[in-house]
Protein backbone atom coordinates (compact mmCIF):
# COMPACT_ATOMS: atom_id res chain seq x y z
CA UNK A 1 0.00 0.00 0.00
CA UNK A 2 1.49 3.46 -0.88
CA UNK A 3 0.35 5.78 1.44
CA UNK A 4 1.00 9.77 1.17
CA UNK A 5 0.36 12.63 3.04
CA UNK A 6 -0.13 16.56 1.88
CA UNK A 7 1.55 18.24 5.05
CA UNK A 8 3.09 21.52 5.78
CA UNK A 9 5.01 19.42 8.85
CA UNK A 10 6.12 16.20 7.23
CA UNK A 11 8.87 15.91 10.07
CA UNK A 12 5.38 14.88 12.13
CA UNK A 13 5.23 11.89 10.51
CA UNK A 14 8.28 9.97 11.56
CA UNK A 15 6.30 9.37 14.96
CA UNK A 16 5.11 6.25 12.66
CA UNK A 17 8.08 5.99 10.02
CA UNK A 18 10.81 5.11 12.35
CA UNK A 19 8.79 4.03 15.71
CA UNK A 20 6.99 0.96 16.69
CA UNK A 21 5.44 -2.12 14.38
CA UNK A 22 4.22 0.60 11.64
CA UNK A 23 7.76 1.78 11.43
CA UNK A 24 8.99 -1.75 10.90
CA UNK A 25 6.20 -2.68 8.89
CA UNK A 26 7.62 0.26 6.65
CA UNK A 27 11.54 -1.03 7.03
CA UNK A 28 10.22 -4.01 5.41
CA UNK A 29 8.69 -2.71 2.39
CA UNK A 30 5.01 -3.94 3.58
CA UNK A 31 3.88 -0.13 2.61
CA UNK A 32 5.74 2.64 1.08
CA UNK A 33 5.11 6.81 2.03
CA UNK A 34 5.99 10.01 0.95
CA UNK A 35 5.17 12.68 1.96
CA UNK A 36 4.67 16.43 -0.19
CA UNK A 37 4.76 19.71 1.14
CA UNK A 38 2.36 22.19 -0.47
CA UNK A 39 4.92 24.66 -0.41
CA UNK A 40 6.48 22.99 -3.27
CA UNK A 41 3.49 24.31 -5.59
CA UNK A 42 3.46 28.00 -4.62
CA UNK A 43 4.64 30.73 -6.99
CA UNK A 44 4.84 33.32 -4.12
CA UNK A 45 8.31 33.92 -3.52
CA UNK A 46 8.05 33.61 0.65
CA UNK A 47 6.35 30.20 0.12
CA UNK A 48 2.90 31.29 1.33
CA UNK A 49 0.18 28.89 1.11
CA UNK A 50 -2.41 30.59 3.01
CA UNK A 51 -4.38 34.03 2.74
CA UNK A 52 -6.84 35.54 4.91
CA UNK A 53 -11.02 34.66 4.78
CA UNK A 54 -12.71 35.87 2.02
CA UNK A 55 -15.66 37.97 4.18
CA UNK A 56 -13.36 38.68 7.42
CA UNK A 57 -12.97 36.89 10.29
CA UNK A 58 -10.56 35.33 12.22
CA UNK A 59 -7.46 33.05 11.18
CA UNK A 60 -6.27 31.97 7.87
CA UNK A 61 -6.96 29.62 4.95
CA UNK A 62 -4.95 27.39 3.16
CA UNK A 63 -4.92 28.43 -0.78
CA UNK A 64 -6.82 26.20 -3.27
CA UNK A 65 -4.13 25.89 -5.76
CA UNK A 66 -1.09 24.40 -4.29
CA UNK A 67 -3.17 21.90 -2.49
CA UNK A 68 -4.65 20.81 -5.94
CA UNK A 69 -1.42 20.43 -7.39
CA UNK A 70 0.00 18.81 -4.26
CA UNK A 71 -3.05 16.37 -4.92
CA UNK A 72 -2.35 15.84 -9.11
CA UNK A 73 1.25 15.22 -7.90
CA UNK A 74 0.74 12.72 -5.26
CA UNK A 75 -1.44 11.23 -7.67
CA UNK A 76 1.18 11.13 -10.59
CA UNK A 77 3.08 8.76 -7.90
CA UNK A 78 0.44 6.38 -7.33
CA UNK A 79 0.21 3.16 -9.32
CA UNK A 80 -3.38 3.75 -9.98
CA UNK A 81 -5.41 6.18 -9.17
CA UNK A 82 -5.64 6.57 -5.19
CA UNK A 83 -8.50 7.60 -2.84
CA UNK A 84 -7.88 11.49 -1.37
CA UNK A 85 -9.12 11.49 2.03
CA UNK A 86 -9.59 14.93 4.01
CA UNK A 87 -8.68 14.86 7.38
CA UNK A 88 -11.77 16.94 8.58
CA UNK A 89 -13.85 17.51 12.23
CA UNK A 90 -16.71 17.73 9.41
CA UNK A 91 -16.26 14.53 7.97
CA UNK A 92 -17.51 10.87 9.15
CA UNK A 93 -16.70 9.92 12.10
CA UNK A 94 -13.47 7.66 11.92
CA UNK A 95 -14.13 3.39 12.94
CA UNK A 96 -12.54 -0.01 12.25
CA UNK A 97 -15.06 -0.47 9.96
CA UNK A 98 -13.54 2.79 7.76
CA UNK A 99 -10.22 1.14 8.86
CA UNK A 100 -10.57 -1.97 7.67
CA UNK A 101 -12.55 -0.75 4.19
CA UNK A 102 -9.19 1.50 3.33
CA UNK A 103 -7.11 -0.85 4.65
CA UNK A 104 -7.68 -2.91 0.94
CA UNK A 105 -6.86 0.22 -1.01
CA UNK A 106 -3.68 -0.17 -2.99
CA UNK A 107 -3.23 3.51 -2.19
CA UNK A 108 -4.49 6.54 0.00
CA UNK A 109 -3.12 10.07 0.07
CA UNK A 110 -4.24 11.77 3.30
CA UNK A 111 -4.60 16.13 2.84
CA UNK A 112 -3.63 17.55 6.39
CA UNK A 113 -5.31 20.91 6.80
CA UNK A 114 -4.33 23.58 9.24
CA UNK A 115 -5.39 27.04 10.64
CA UNK A 116 -8.95 27.61 9.65
CA UNK A 117 -8.79 24.41 7.22
CA UNK A 118 -8.89 24.04 3.44
CA UNK A 119 -10.41 26.41 0.77
CA UNK A 120 -13.59 25.16 0.26
CA UNK A 121 -13.18 24.38 -3.67
CA UNK A 122 -10.62 21.70 -2.73
CA UNK A 123 -13.52 19.89 -1.98
CA UNK A 124 -14.19 18.70 -5.95
CA UNK A 125 -10.54 17.13 -5.32
CA UNK A 126 -11.68 14.89 -2.37
CA UNK A 127 -13.14 11.84 -2.08
CA UNK A 128 -13.67 11.18 1.49
CA UNK A 129 -13.68 13.69 4.84
CA UNK A 130 -12.70 11.30 7.73
CA UNK A 131 -12.86 12.93 11.59
CA UNK A 132 -11.09 11.68 14.47
CA UNK A 133 -14.47 12.61 16.30
CA UNK A 134 -16.05 15.07 17.33
CA UNK A 135 -13.15 17.62 18.80
CA UNK A 136 -11.14 20.06 16.58
CA UNK A 137 -7.06 19.76 17.05
CA UNK A 138 -4.68 21.59 15.51
CA UNK A 139 -4.22 20.21 12.03
CA UNK A 140 -4.21 17.04 10.29
CA UNK A 141 -1.28 15.14 11.34
CA UNK A 142 -2.36 13.91 14.55
CA UNK A 143 -5.62 12.53 12.41
CA UNK A 144 -3.90 11.18 9.68
CA UNK A 145 -1.22 9.23 11.85
CA UNK A 146 -3.76 7.82 14.19
CA UNK A 147 -5.66 6.42 10.68
CA UNK A 148 -2.73 5.02 8.85
CA UNK A 149 -1.59 3.45 12.37
CA UNK A 150 -5.20 1.71 12.35
CA UNK A 151 -5.05 0.51 8.40
CA UNK A 152 -1.77 -0.60 8.62
CA UNK A 153 -2.28 -2.90 11.83
CA UNK A 154 -4.58 -4.86 9.38
CA UNK A 155 -2.49 -5.59 6.65
CA UNK A 156 -1.01 -9.03 6.63
CA UNK A 157 2.44 -9.13 8.37
CA UNK A 158 2.30 -5.92 9.84
CA UNK A 159 1.72 -7.05 13.42
CA UNK A 160 4.26 -9.87 14.48
CA UNK A 161 1.27 -12.60 15.56
CA UNK A 162 -1.95 -12.38 12.69
CA UNK A 163 -4.15 -13.17 15.56
CA UNK A 164 -3.42 -10.31 17.43
CA UNK A 165 -5.65 -7.70 15.42
CA UNK A 166 -8.14 -10.36 14.88
CA UNK A 167 -9.05 -10.74 18.57
CA UNK A 168 -8.57 -6.96 19.11
CA UNK A 169 -11.37 -4.80 20.08
CA UNK A 170 -14.36 -4.45 17.53
CA UNK A 171 -12.49 -6.56 14.95
CA UNK A 172 -15.35 -9.60 15.87
CA UNK A 173 -17.50 -7.07 17.18
CA UNK A 174 -17.19 -7.40 20.80
CA UNK A 175 -14.17 -5.30 22.97
CA UNK A 176 -11.27 -7.26 23.84
CA UNK A 177 -10.72 -9.42 27.05
CA UNK A 178 -8.69 -8.43 29.88
CA UNK A 179 -4.74 -9.35 29.64
CA UNK A 180 -2.42 -11.05 32.59
CA UNK A 181 1.15 -11.43 32.40
CA UNK A 182 3.83 -12.86 35.40
CA UNK A 183 3.83 -12.25 38.27
CA UNK A 184 0.12 -14.46 38.93
CA UNK A 185 0.40 -12.65 42.44
CA UNK A 186 0.29 -9.15 42.61
CA UNK A 187 -0.72 -6.72 45.19
CA UNK A 188 -3.31 -9.32 46.86
CA UNK A 189 -4.48 -9.68 43.28
CA UNK A 190 -4.45 -12.75 41.81
CA UNK A 191 -4.29 -13.68 37.98
CA UNK A 192 -8.13 -15.85 37.39
CA UNK A 193 -7.47 -19.79 38.04
CA UNK A 194 -8.38 -20.28 34.61
CA UNK A 195 -5.82 -18.85 33.02
CA UNK A 196 -3.12 -21.04 34.84
CA UNK A 197 -5.17 -24.58 33.91
CA UNK A 198 -3.79 -24.99 30.62
CA UNK A 199 -6.90 -25.88 29.63
CA UNK A 200 -7.16 -23.89 26.05
CA UNK A 201 -11.23 -24.98 25.76
CA UNK A 202 -11.75 -23.36 29.12
CA UNK A 203 -10.06 -20.32 28.90
CA UNK A 204 -11.06 -19.42 25.03
CA UNK A 205 -14.91 -19.98 26.67
CA UNK A 206 -13.84 -17.62 29.65
CA UNK A 207 -12.23 -14.98 27.48
CA UNK A 208 -15.20 -15.11 25.11
CA UNK A 209 -17.54 -14.35 27.94
CA UNK A 210 -15.30 -11.78 29.45
CA UNK A 211 -15.35 -9.74 26.21
CA UNK A 212 -19.27 -10.17 26.22
CA UNK A 213 -19.46 -9.05 29.89
CA UNK A 214 -16.94 -6.33 28.61
CA UNK A 215 -18.92 -5.46 26.01
CA UNK A 216 -22.24 -5.50 28.12
CA UNK A 217 -20.82 -3.28 30.68
CA UNK A 218 -19.04 -0.88 28.85
CA UNK A 219 -20.14 -0.52 24.94
CA UNK A 220 -23.79 -1.99 25.21
CA UNK A 221 -23.99 0.30 21.58
CA UNK A 222 -22.12 -2.36 20.15
CA UNK A 223 -24.10 -5.44 21.02
CA UNK A 224 -26.86 -4.50 18.67
CA UNK A 225 -24.77 -4.95 15.20
CA UNK A 226 -23.43 -8.51 16.35
CA UNK A 227 -23.91 -11.47 14.91
CA UNK A 228 -23.55 -13.75 17.57
CA UNK A 229 -22.47 -17.86 17.51
CA UNK A 230 -24.24 -20.06 19.47
CA UNK A 231 -21.88 -20.42 22.24
CA UNK A 232 -21.70 -16.45 22.54
CA UNK A 233 -25.42 -16.00 22.41
CA UNK A 234 -26.27 -18.23 25.08
CA UNK A 235 -23.05 -16.41 26.93
CA UNK A 236 -24.93 -13.30 26.18
CA UNK A 237 -28.15 -14.01 27.51
CA UNK A 238 -26.58 -15.90 30.72
CA UNK A 239 -25.10 -12.28 31.45
CA UNK A 240 -27.91 -10.67 31.12
CA UNK A 241 -30.37 -12.67 32.89
CA UNK A 242 -27.79 -12.26 35.32
CA UNK A 243 -27.61 -7.95 35.40
CA UNK A 244 -31.65 -8.50 35.39
CA UNK A 245 -31.50 -10.18 38.54
CA UNK A 246 -28.88 -8.25 40.08
CA UNK A 247 -31.03 -5.02 39.31
CA UNK A 248 -34.63 -6.32 40.79
CA UNK A 249 -32.33 -7.67 43.83
CA UNK A 250 -31.11 -3.68 43.93
CA UNK A 251 -34.79 -2.46 43.73
CA UNK A 252 -35.87 -4.88 47.32
N1 LIG B 1 -12.30 25.49 11.28
C1 LIG B 1 -12.32 24.08 11.14
C2 LIG B 1 -13.70 23.54 11.60
O1 LIG B 1 -14.17 24.00 12.65
O2 LIG B 1 -14.26 22.65 10.94
C3 LIG B 1 -11.25 23.41 11.97
C4 LIG B 1 -9.87 23.69 11.51
S1 LIG B 1 -8.65 22.83 12.43
C5 LIG B 1 -8.06 24.06 13.54
C6 LIG B 1 -7.32 22.64 11.32
C7 LIG B 1 -7.25 21.29 10.63
O3 LIG B 1 -7.11 20.28 11.59
C8 LIG B 1 -8.44 20.88 9.81
O4 LIG B 1 -8.42 21.45 8.54
C9 LIG B 1 -8.30 19.37 9.77
O5 LIG B 1 -7.44 18.96 8.74
C10 LIG B 1 -7.65 19.08 11.11
N2 LIG B 1 -8.61 18.56 12.13
C11 LIG B 1 -9.06 19.21 13.21
N3 LIG B 1 -9.87 18.47 13.94
C12 LIG B 1 -9.97 17.29 13.32
C13 LIG B 1 -10.69 16.08 13.59
N4 LIG B 1 -11.49 15.96 14.64
N5 LIG B 1 -10.54 15.05 12.73
C14 LIG B 1 -9.74 15.17 11.64
N6 LIG B 1 -9.03 16.29 11.34
C15 LIG B 1 -9.14 17.33 12.16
Amino acid sequence: MHIQAISLFPEMFCAITEQGVIGRALKNKLWQFNCINPRQFTDNPLGYIDDRPFGGGPGMVMMAEPLIKAIEHAQTQQSKPAKVLYLSPQGKVFSHTQAKRLSKESGLIFLCGRYEGIDERVLTYVDEEISLGDFVVSGGELPAMTMIDAILRLKPGVLGDELSAQQDSFAQGLLDYPHYTRPASFQNMDVPEVLLSGNHALIKRWRLEQSLRRTVTKRPDLLSDLDLTKEASGLLKKIQEEQDSHKTEHKK
